[in-house]
């Protein structure tokens, strides 16, 4: 099943029959093997894909992920969140995604760049065309931007560039001043308060989680506990960001930090007003949903609660701001860098905050009306108001009846 389940939807929103088919199934789907010789490495074998969802609003656009735990399935789920999430926050993409089996933190930066190479020398077709447009995602970053431009010399091609090379700025933070964008939001809606002394917990220190943790302590928030792939520490006193990005810099991980030593397990289930999942997916389940204590739940990762898990926090009256939401800065500035590219504007990082936070904004209060109204949870009332914008750009392009065919 993908993540939208429509025998629920049809309960809160008219699904025509046509526009369900189209939704529940890729568009198109390209799997290879990538292979390379490499030195010291040896042959390097791995599986590849590129996935296009649904490209009834813009060109495929997504992340490429570089992770062991990449499968085509996977990468099939994280293009489809990727069509909900452009519908949702109303910018012209569709969603796409790529995926690259292997674990990065194994290759020297030379060789996970000639990876890089012989990926985009696979797909250059889909690239030079326009039609998939790759961002950083987990184990990927901007210098891996760099390396496609690199190989294929249009700006267009490729968002999350570093901005010396026709990136843009404020794109590197946008997804985490995303987050913390909707987090007040979020704080003031469901829990009357804002973010000064506010006590969060952050699973992923990487990309997402340390810009999002930078903004919200800059506002006044204390992120007591972070934990990533290595291990977590917390301190009630709350954690100096800065300090522990330096340290995750040189140690390639936060494990072992001044402070107490807490599992991901742990973490999960400490007892904050604010959880921020921003590292895999499928961390929140039927399994620990009930142990967890936070009072609100923000989704900077994609896919980082199960249907079980959140039936169980939706029980427990715990708000979760759904990932489509909640990540959505990243891509919203990603089409700022591919707009800026495509017109050769100069654009300055508070113009890029901007337009995330308007983005933002709307998509938020669409959301929280549509919840309101039909007494259903964020995550429904997000799904509903993005298939519904999908039903309609579908209508408009001619690949479902409309009101006059
Ligand atoms: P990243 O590679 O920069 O960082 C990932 C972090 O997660 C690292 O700290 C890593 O150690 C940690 N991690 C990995 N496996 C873990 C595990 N099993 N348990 C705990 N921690 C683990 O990736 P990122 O770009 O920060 O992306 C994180 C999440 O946010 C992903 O779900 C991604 O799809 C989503 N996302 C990213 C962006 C973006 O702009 N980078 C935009 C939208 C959504």
């Amino acid at each position: 099943m993908g993540v939208v389940n429509f025998d629920r939807m049809r309960e809160c929103i008219e699904v025509p029959k046509d526009a369900e088919r189209l939704l529940s199934k890729c568009e198109k789907e390209i799997r290879f093997s990538l292979n390379l010789l490499l030195y010291p490495d040896g042959l390097v074998e791995a599986d590849a894909y590129v996935v296009y969802h649904n490209t009834a609003r813009g060109p495929a656009k997504g992340g490429l992920r570089i992770w062991p735990t990449v499968t085509l399935d996977h990468t099939r789920m994280l293009a489809e969140l990727m069509t909900l999430k452009t519908a949702l926050v109303g910018i012209p993409f569709g969603g796409g995604k790529s995926g690259i089996a292997l674990d990065p933190r194994q290759f020297p930066r030379a060789n996970k760049s000639a990876l890089i190479r012989e990926f985009v020398h696979i797909i250059r077709d889909e690239l030079y065309a326009g039609s998939y447009v790759p961002a950083p995602d987990l184990g990927s970053n901007p210098s891996d931007m760099a390396v496609i431009y690199g190989e294929t010399h249009m700006l267009e091609c490729v968002t999350g560039k570093p901005p010396r090379v026709g990136g843009l700025p404020g794109r590197r933070e946008a997804t985490g001043y995303g987050v913390s964008h909707v987090t007040a939001l979020a704080c003031d809606t469901f829990l009357k308060r804002g973010l000064h002394g506010l006590e969060v917990a952050v699973q992923g220190f990487g990309n997402v989680g340390e810009w999002t943790c930078r903004f919200l302590s800059e506002q006044g928030a204390k992120i007591v506990g972070i934990s990533d792939s290595e291990g977590g520490v917390c301190r009630s006193d709350g954690l100096p960001v800065d300090e522990l990005a330096a340290y995750a810099a040189r140690n390639g991980s936060v494990a072992g930090f001044a402070g107490d030593r807490i599992s991901n397990e742990e973490l999960l289930a400490m007892d904050v007003d604010l959880l921020i999942p921003a590292a895999v997916e499928d961390v929140i389940t039927e399994h620990n949903a009930a142990r967890i204590s936070a009072k609100l739940i923000v989704e900077a990762a994609n896919g980082p609660t199960t249907p079980g898990g959140e039936e169980i926090l939706v029980k427990r009256g715990i708000p979760v701001v759904p990932d489509i939401l909640a990540n959505s800065g990243g891509v919203i500035a990603s089409y700022v860098e591919w707009h800026q590219a495509k017109s050769g504007a100069i654009t300055k990082k508070e113009e890029t905050y901007q337009t995330v936070a308007e983005q933002m904004e709307g998509a938020f209060h669409r959301v929280c009306e549509f919840g309101c109204d039909r007494h259903v949870c964020n995550r429904d009332a997000a799904l509903a108001v993005a298939v519904q914008e999908l039903i309609a750009t579908m209508k408009d392009r001619g690949w479902i009846p409309g009101v006059d065919g």
